[in-house]
């Protein structure tokens, strides 16, 4: 019979265990010195070997033929409490047998002495899941034990227990495995199956364990049925569906191109190939995030990232401005939840993606002024060529652009202040967009019957200190109703930006003729717009970044 790796690798001793030291230690020390006391509790998350002490530290207890802390295994009690049918050792899951009859049958016979071994062991895994009663139950028990008895409560979340119980315990936090420790152990694992690994195939599951030793165990399980002969990187990546990375490290090269269009394509490549595309958001948000590691702490956040990737990811460090990047992961955060919304995935990844793209070009401005550090940041680097992007040439100038930033955009910002009139609003439209989400929060507290109206407006436009808020044809009535109450958005948007702003609902439709009068549609031809149109089928609508709309600002 096949015993998975999980339960061939428990260890039955204290001196088999990885990590949790400051646990292994205490309590080596509390069995050797007979002071081992009557109730532990056992935090930490799923996975990093909470069960597994209590039922050493049971059999420690309870073995006749212990060695310091060590019992030792063979003794009828040993091999009963690994058989899982000690007299004296009581394991329930506390998710199960929550209630207080469940409890009190529990704790029944707990004043009659133990049958073979020293103690009566009481195990309640999950034990935040009893009820008040429950607790309350066991807490009278807990107030004066009897000698013999020696509870053992394991929970993820020990801030659910009541503080009467964790007074009255030894609380012992178990911390997640790290990175190291638990290729360590799959390391030995899969030599003992006489198989080998790629060190990039174990570093990704031992990633994907998130700290929990069990379940790495396990994923090593399924990948070496999966596979044969040598593990490899790619095949854990097919067991777990995660999405190669040279795909994220691609998309992350798109951004510094601003390639909407090779983005999309990218998307239509993946859902061609059956990829869940929300899992690849799931996986852009840990990419992005990592990148942002990269550029702050300049070195990679795991040993996950073998060194031809650590280049590439280097590389786009340099090239995409921190806003990028945060805005990157702000994008597919949300897309999981624009996925359930729309019922549709692959809509929804595109919507974010196009945000982006679209986003980045706004930030440049339409006629190709940067509008502040942000495109300062990521204007000279975007135009290096990908192509060439290994050069040491363009990383060379990217560095060299970065430097000579804060000196070029402090001058910018004086240069604004002086040429402001103090009458004028402060705030770029983007900025708005960016703080629309807190104004909505806000409205919604100060009247939830308008924000509901109000949810239906885009912000599409900022000239001098008017808002230009669109509504689609049908949201007619949406409109005339925000426009009514335009002094409580006014309000309201005031308190959040800070800025005096006046509202002009309009719809859409409108729009699109007012601005084309106004002859400025030349950033229609932009790759990234061109890209969005293609892809949503639609006509350049103002948004207020270009002339017009920035033109307000200054004197
Ligand atoms: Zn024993």
């Amino acid at each position: 019979m096949y015993v998975s790796l999980y339960r061939q690798w428990r260890p039955q001793n204290f001196d088999e265990f990885v990590g949790q030291e400051h646990i292994v230690r205490t309590l080596t020390h509390a069995l050797e010195q007979g002071r081992t006391t009557h109730a532990y509790l056992f935090c930490g998350p799923r996975g990093t070997g909470k069960t597994t002490t209590a039922r050493i530290l049971a059999k420690a207890l309870n073995c006749h033929d212990r060695k310091g802390a060590k019992p030792c295994g063979k003794c009828s009690s040993c091999q009963q409490i690994t058989d899982g049918n000690s007299l004296d050792v009581f394991e329930i899951d506390g998710a199960s047998n929550r209630g207080i009859d469940e409890i009190r049958n529990l704790l029944e016979k707990v004043h009659f002495a133990p049958g073979e071994g020293r103690f009566k062991i009481y195990i309640i895994d999950e034990v935040h899941m009893l009820t008040n009663e429950a607790f309350n139950a066991l807490l009278k028990t807990l107030e004066e034990p009897p000698g013999h008895v020696v509870f053992i409560f394991a929970t993820t979340e020990a801030h659910k227990l009541p503080a009467t119980i964790i007074s009255r315990c030894q609380r012992f936090d178990f911390r997640r495995f790290s990175l190291s420790e638990i290729t360590d152990s799959l390391e030995k694992m899969i030599a003992s199956e006489n198989r080998t690994a790629e060190p990039a195939a174990l570093a990704i599951i031992a990633e994907h364990a998130d700290g929990g030793m069990r379940d790495a165990q396990s994923l090593l399980d399924q990948c070496l049925v999966f596979s044969s002969g040598i593990l490899k990187a790619s095949d854990v990546q097919e067991v777990l569906g995660i999405i190669d990375r040279r795909t994220y490290i691609d998309l992350g090269q798109f951004l510094v191109a601003r390639d909407m269009q090779a983005a999309f394509v990218q998307i239509e490549q993946l859902n061609a190939m059956g990829k869940d595309l929300q899992q690849f958001a799931r996986g852009a948000v840990s990419f992005f995030r990592d990148l942002l590691f990269f550029q702050t702490l300049k070195s990679a956040p795991s040993d996950a990232y073998p060194e031809s990737e650590r280049a590439d990811m280097r590389m786009l460090a340099q090239n995409l401005a921190p806003d990028v990047i945060v805005a990157a992961l702000d994008a597919f955060i949300h897309v999981e939840r624009e996925a359930k919304d729309l019922g549709d995935a692959r809509l929804a990844l595109q919507l974010a993606e196009a945000r982006l793209f679209v986003r980045q070009h706004d930030s440049l401005g339409s006629d190709g002024r940067s509008d502040g550090s942000t495109a300062l940041a990521s204007a000279p680097a975007a135009s290096a060529p990908v192509a060439s992007r290994k050069s040491a040439k363009s990383a060379k100038s990217a560095k060299s652009a970065a430097a000579d930033m804060p000196a070029a955009a402090s001058t910018t910002q004086s240069a604004t202040a002086t040429h402001m009139s103090p009458a004028m609003p402060v705030i770029s439209l983007n900025e708005i967009r960016d703080q629309w989400p807190a104004i909505m929060e806000m409205l919604k507290r100060e009247r939830i019957s308008l924000q509901a109206f109000a949810l239906e407006a885009r912000v599409v436009g900022l000239e001098g200190n008017v808002l230009k808020l669109g509504f689609e044809e049908k949201y007619a009535l949406h409109r005339d109703k925000v426009q009514s109450e335009n002094k409580l958005v006014e309000q309201v948007i005031h308190k959040v930006t800070g800025v005096p702003l006046q509202i002009n609902c309009v719809l859409l439709s409108e729009t699109g003729k007012v601005d084309t009068s106004s002859g400025n549609t030349s950033w229609q031809g932009e790759p990234a717009v061109k890209a969005a149109l293609d892809v949503f089928g639609g006509e350049v609508k103002q948004s207020g970044t270009g002339k017009d709309g920035r033109g307000g600002n200054k004197k």
